[in-house]
């Protein structure tokens, strides 16, 4: 049984069509600061049409193409690449994009921006970058009691894209308790493609007897993807294809739940299917979901006369 909807989001299509692109437009080598998104596969399938990955500006020659990856940088790595001179593409997801915008806005207006997330991803050191000002970092409710500011100091909340939307909410909730001043967004911001794949992740496992989760191991959005599967108690597993299926895990089981995070491409969710077709024979069905029709525009610099759409759904 496949989640519905599954694997790429908008901001994963914008950012492999960028590095596609500029290929085309300005030919081999074009360097990528990070991976671009979290996928040894789509990396690998990009290295192989030429693109270089670097997780140091300083590897990239002078003058020559640069592409910052979907999770976005810090200011520090923007002006590195203005000194050096480097002719750059951003990938950074325009949701993304959105959060260093609010974060910047908050410290402009004298508040202490608390951002939710995970220390040490990209995004999170990304936007903590971004932001000119006091930015500080909370994992957990309790990061939150520990916090060393005085109950009525102006605060406001910003949060990682790809978090588990009932996490989120749960600290959202322990902050407010903790200050007496605190503004965030309107709705958290989890994007719309992590909110989608983890609502579809729940109706599977009200059917799925096991979950696989497609995705890499550094894939946030898809380890969330797996957590809720465990939580509503399905024994859940991430892989990155059908090479890590082991057949233990389906043994005697009648419905096998498939999703990928938002950053595998489908053709890794076929993978596992022809992996679970040699342990035996399988029906296949999709369940019932929302049809994405979110588009991201393309920088300027490669627009072409393919008309690009921004909607959100
Ligand atoms: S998961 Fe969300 S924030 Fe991340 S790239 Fe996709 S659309 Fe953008």
């Amino acid at each position: 049984m496949l989640a519905q909807p599954r694997g790429f989001c908008a901001g994963v299509i914008r950012a492999i069509d960028i590095v596609e692109q500029a290929l085309e437009k300005f030919g081999a080598p074009v360097y990528v600061r990070h991976e671009i998104v979290h996928n040894r596969h789509v990396v690998e399938s990009l290295r192989a049409k030429g693109a270089r990955f670097v997780e140091n500006l300083s590897e990239v020659p002078t003058g020559a193409i640069t592409i910052f990856s979907a999770h976005g940088v810090a200011r520090v790595v923007e002006q590195d690449a203005r000194t050096r001179g480097l002719r750059v593409l951003d990938a950074t997801c325009p949701l993304v994009a959105k959060v260093h915008g609010q974060g910047k806005r908050y410290v402009a207006r004298g508040r202490v921006v608390i951002l939710v997330g995970h220390a040490g991803h990209p995004e999170v050191e990304g936007t903590m970058g971004q932001v000119p000002g006091p930015v500080v970092l909370v994992q957990t409710e309790s990061d939150v009691a520990a916090l060393e500011l005085a109950p009525d100091t102006p605060v406001a909340y910003v949060t990682q894209t790809t978090l588990s939307v009932d996490d989120t909410r749960a600290i959202i909730a322990a902050l407010k308790r903790r200050f007496t001043d605190i503004v965030g967004p309107d709705i958290n911001d989890i994007c719309y493609a992590t909110q989608n794949r983890q609502s579809a992740v729940r109706e599977l496992a009200k059917v799925a007897d096991v979950i696989l989760v497609v995705g890499a191991k550094n894939s946030s959005n898809s380890n969330r993807l797996c957590e809720i599967g465990l939580e509503a108690g399905v024994p859940s597993y991430l892989i990155a294809d059908g090479s890590e299926l082991d057949a233990q895990w389906v043994q005697n089981v009648a419905v096998v739940g498939i999703t990928a995070g938002a950053s595998a491409p489908e053709e890794l969710v076929d993978d596992v299917v022809d992996a679970l077709r040699r342990l035996g024979p399988i029906e296949l069905s999709t369940l019932p979901g929302i049809e994405e029709k979110v588009e991201f525009r393309l920088p300027a610099e490669l627009l072409r006369a393919r008309p690009s759409v921004a909607r959100v759904s």
